[in-house]
């Protein structure tokens, strides 16, 4: 129990820490924590998952709010819509080079990132949050929108120099399978 109370501490700190640092960097750099949450999420997710609906999935926003987000971005030149090649109805969203580079600017310069980068237990620290995240995710059944390499239908060096998404048949690259998606889907658990 006192783990566990400790653990809540922690993690509520950490999120506390990480949010008040977005929001400066988001201030700073004239956009709302909304926006720069949105640009983060784009920077990190695959080709399923740049849609408005997916984007409100996961950061919990209405179609309102993700739509007014999106209307603000463009028009900061941040991020641009692109119509789907099969589905002219879908609509993907896209970084801009200028998005792209204040992502990389907050990502680079978050305290969270330069403590991580010298911390030697990562792939503990990454197992055991993962397993959390997961178990909250189940319960209140939310998508995992997790990384591509980690799905049941991914299929490593499927079509000889690429991977394979066994959902959809498409050729997936390397950066690709690093990527999160709407559609990944956790192996059962016996
Ligand atoms: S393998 Fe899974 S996570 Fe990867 S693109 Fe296909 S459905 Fe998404």
């Amino acid at each position: 129990m006192k783990s566990k109370y400790k653990i809540e501490t922690l993690l509520e700190r950490l999120d506390h820490l990480h949010r008040s640092y977005l929001r400066d960097f988001a201030y700073a750099e004239g956009l709302n924590l909304r926006q720069l949450e949105a640009l983060l999420y784009l920077s990190n997710c695959n080709k399923y998952s740049d849609t408005p609906l997916a984007m409100s999935e996961y950061l919990g926003l209405t179609k309102g709010t993700v739509s007014q987000t999106i209307i603000a971005l463009e028009h900061k030149t941040l991020l641009r819509k692109k119509k789907d090649s099969d589905d002219r109805r879908v609509i993907h969203l896209e970084l801009t080079t200028k998005g792209q580079q204040i992502v990389k600017n907050c990502v680079d310069n978050s305290d969270r990132a330069k403590a991580l980068r010298s911390n030697a237990k990562l792939r503990t620290l990454e197992t055991g949050l993962t397993e959390l995240l997961r178990e909250i995710q189940h319960v209140n059944g939310h998508r995992t929108f997790g990384a591509c390499h980690t799905c049941k239908h991914f299929r490593r060096k499927a079509l000889g120099e690429h991977h394979q998404c066994g959902l959809t048949q498409e050729p997936l690259f390397e950066i690709e399978s690093l990527k999160i998606c709407r559609e990944h889907t956790e192996y059962a658990t016996l």
